[in-house]
């Protein structure tokens, strides 16, 4: 490709876009460029100078808006100081104050952090620490080397953590190159099993995984979960109690837990973390998305002392697992700018209030349309999961794509969203104002009236 000084034009960029940029979850046969040049708080601008809401949160990792002149800061400044080494041997000042920083703010007992640079590879360290844990702890037992996992989990793109997802049309392909775990089934607030009510729904499944620990924990280093929200299984929710109660079994049966917070992490269901809601504490997390306020890659695998302190001691005991770019101190900056900025600007209350105006808007506008089987929602994670007839809860034909209709339908209103299939997704960054909400809810109305 030869090049010239001038600076291409839309249709220039499109058709390289097109043919050199190989776009993650995208049939680029069908690829429509959107071309973002900047952005602003929670607005997108295309580079023709068309703006968006930002309505899905540059796919929920994005917290304080775009170009925050904090966050921003805080990587100039440290990238004047320094803007990689390696965490192989050595550290920054940065990756330092963030790892004590996540120590003090995650659920009690977790105090140990290892970095890599996105959520898939946070769960990957999660599995294989719970694995190698076994392994050489005071009493091992190496006979755990299974995984407890939920039906339709999704935790990244790895090949373990494929292994433990579930969402079929996402992994079935690549079903003969992965490890075997052990599926439950995933509990949700929608469908119920036949003979299950609202009010034994949580015992429902949990006497079910109650059954499989009792029958497998011997074989089982740990389980798995999303916890509160299954993120790309189509945001499903589970009900009350499940998280605590999955937190006492995995206890009971001596199984490891690990909570994959790559997605709630970080504020977005109201509180900083999801398992703060069941008041649990894991006995690893995996946070990913929101933590560097959506700016840079980088995620983190925190653990209890009892996992770090089986990692002790000669050679073989090591964790033999990094990343060239693990704890990069420009992402860790970006980290420790976000953290302050939830105290600075009060963001969890900012998630409460806009969270009650989204519910509402949500029942006045957008309920009643025939096609809206069910809403959902858990702070600023709002779910409007399309059905062909709402009694039963039978899905759409997914060959209509009813839900991108739907989503390109509200870009015509300034908002950019993408759906889960069906479930059209509402994340917006948790410094959205009421205003913006509005116009969220407005255009989505707008779009499904013109199914
Ligand atoms: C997005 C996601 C991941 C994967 O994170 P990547 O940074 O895309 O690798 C893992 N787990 C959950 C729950 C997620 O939503």
């Amino acid at each position: 490709m030869t090049s010239d000084n001038s600076t291409p034009d839309w249709e220039q960029y499109a058709r390289w876009d097109k043919h050199h940029v190989w776009h993650a979850f995208t049939q680029m046969r069908d690829y429509n460029p959107l071309i973002i040049e900047s952005a602003n708080g929670c607005i997108l601008k295309d580079i023709d100078g068309n703006e968006l809401i930002d309505g899905v949160s540059s796919v929920w990792c994005n917290v304080h808006g775009h170009c925050h002149p904090r966050i921003n800061a805080a990587i100039t400044t440290q990238l004047n100081q320094v803007a990689h080494v390696t965490s192989l041997g050595m550290s920054t000042p940065a990756s330092i104050e963030l790892a004590r920083r996540l120590a003090e703010i995650t659920p009690s007992g977790l105090e140990h952090t290892f970095f890599s640079g996105d959520g898939a590879s946070s769960v990957e360290v999660g599995l294989k620490m719970a694995f190698q844990y076994w392994h050489q702890r005071e009493n091992p037992k190496p006979q755990k080397n299974t995984y407890i996992a939920l039906g339709s989990a999704y935790h990244g793109d790895t090949l373990g953590s494929v292994s433990v997802g579930g969402v079929a049309r996402f992994h079935e392909m690549f079903e003969p190159l992965l490890f075997k775990v052990i599926r439950v089934e995933n509990p949700s607030t929608y469908r119920l099993p036949e003979g299950v009510t609202e009010e034994n729904l949580t015992q429902y499944y949990l006497e079910q995984l109650e059954a499989t620990l009792a029958a497998h924990h011997e074989q089982v280093a740990a389980m798995i979960v999303e916890p509160l929200v299954q993120g790309a299984a189509g945001l499903v929710m589970q009900p009350a109690g499940y998280l605590r109660g999955v937190r006492d079994l995995t206890r009971k049966y001596g199984v490891l837990l690990i909570a994959d917070e790559v997605a709630v992490g970080f504020g977005r269901t109201g509180t900083m973390f999801a398992c703060d809601q069941e008041e649990i504490s894991p006995d690893i997390l995996c946070l990913g998305k929101g933590i560097t306020g959506g700016y840079l890659a980088m995620s983190a695998t925190v653990a209890t002392t009892e996992i770090w302190n089986a990692f002790l001691g000669a050679g073989k005991k090591t964790f033999y697992h990094g990343h060239t770019y693990a704890g990069n101190p420009l992402a860790a900056a970006a980290a420790l700018a976000s953290l302050n900025i939830f105290e600075e600007e009060n963001t969890l209350n900012n998630v409460a209030k806009q969270s009650q105006l989204l519910s509402a808007l949500l029942a006045d506008q957008v309920a009643e349309h025939p096609l809206v089987g069910d809403i959902r929602q858990r702070g600023l994670i709002a779910a409007i999961e399309l059905v062909a007839d709402k009694e039963h809860k039978t899905p759409l034909d997914p060959s209509l794509a009813t839900g991108t209709k739907v989503c390109l339908a509200a870009r015509e209103k300034g908002v950019w969203l993408r759906p889960l299939r069906d479930t059209l997704v509402i994340m917006p960054p948790l410094s959205i104002s009421g205003e913006q909400v509005t116009q969220i809810v407005n255009a989505l109305e707008y779009g499904l009236k013109q199914l």
